[in-house]
């Protein structure tokens, strides 16, 4: 079968890998018919140093399921299916509290000898708990939709909740990516009053406000903290999502945040410490978040999507094939698209 490979930074190839197979019981065999690039692989495309074995790629994508093991009991071969961007047994202590990235038995895909979502198919560890059949098939015009569910959605959706989104709070937004329009896309579902976007972007700040973003604060640093405070009678937002992971944007989200108020971190951290931690501490704030458990999220977030409510499928603004996959990368890495869809 054809996977997507990085070699090291710019790297990226199509080549032949050996075919997706069963191993374990739990496992399922699914040929993969939507995927996608996700920032968070730029970061290698950006840092990663030579290798000879290279990378399998991908983490978000659904498929059609063609072999089960023997132990499987919740999906069955024809279901269309969408995996989240970890894998877990659904059943463990940290599965039971909804915190599947954590799973005792869990892990992530394209690493440790298992496939990427970047290929023509892969093998599902703990099919049961990691897979979700979707109640619609792989040609439904919900595709790109259903497929944010693998995180980005999900991710943006962790984000609100870290950052205590709800009814009559204000929220702001830091990062105008997928992730950050999906945080928006949450944050008003959530029940946001004002949702300020923080981002520079004319495409993506256009779409944010489709999603319900109220202010654009395009200033970075200093004067994007002042802009904020500004817009915020002086105190800051309730809720800050930071949907980025530099140093910076952490400072920023940390700083505009006012006094009791929450900051949900999803961005992957690109720094070693903390900042702030003097003046978030004086002002009670509250900062949590981590990876999504995405697992957790797609029973409740499926429904609006299948019923039209939220179109976070809407970030998808370039689609490729698998052979496109390395000029995806560049075209995500130049900022010329937000977020690229693989069809199969
Ligand atoms: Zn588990």
């Amino acid at each position: 079968m054809r996977a997507t490979v990085m070699y090291s930074a710019g790297d990226v190839r199509i080549e032949n890998v050996p075919d997706a197979r069963l191993i374990d019981p739990t496992d399922a065999l699914v040929t993969v018919t939507h995927a996608c690039i996700c920032g968070s692989d730029l970061w290698p495309y950006n840092q990663m140093e030579q290798t000879e074995t290279g990378q399998r790629m991908g983490h978000e994508f659904i498929g059609v399921v063609e072999t089960v093991g023997s132990d499987v009991r919740t999906v069955k071969v024809g279901d269309t299916v969408v995996a989240p961007f970890a894998w877990s047994d659904g059943t463990c202590v940290f599965c039971q509290e909804g915190l599947h990235t954590s799973c005792l038995h869990g892990g992530w895909w394209a690493r440790d000898g298992i496939d990427g979502g970047q290929g023509e198919a892969v093998r599902v560890p703990q099919a049961d708990g990691t897979l979700v059949v979707l109640p619609v098939g792989k040609d439904d015009a919900l595709m790109p939709s259903l497929l944010t569910l693998s995180d980005v959605m999900g991710t943006g959706h962790h984000a609100a909740l870290a950052a205590r989104v709800g009814p009559g709070k204000t929220v702001a937004v830091v990062g105008d990516g997928a992730v950050g329009l999906c945080g928006v896309i949450a944050a008003r579902r959530l029940g946001a009053e004002r949702i300020i976007i923080l981002g520079r972007h004319p495409d993506r700040i256009a779409l944010a406000k489709e999603f319900g973003a109220t202010d654009v604060v395009s200033e970075r640093g200093d004067e994007a903290v002042e802009r904020v405070r500004e817009l915020t009678g002086g105190f800051g937002a309730h809720s800050v999502l930071e949907c980025v992971g530099y140093e910076q944007s952490t400072v920023t989200a940390l700083s505009i945040a006012r006094p009791g108020g929450a900051v949900g971190r999803v961005g992957l951290p690109q720094h070693e410490s903390i900042p702030t931690t003097l003046t978030t501490f004086f002002d009670n704030v509250t900062i949590g978040g981590g990876p999504a458990p995405a697992r957790a999220y797609i029973e409740e977030l499926l429904p609006d999507v299948l019923e039209g409510r939220i179109e976070p499928g809407r970030v998808f603004d370039r689609v490729t094939n698998l052979d496109g996959v390395p000029d995806g990368y560049r075209a995500m890495n130049e900022r010329e698209a937000i977020k690229v869809l693989i069809e199969f």
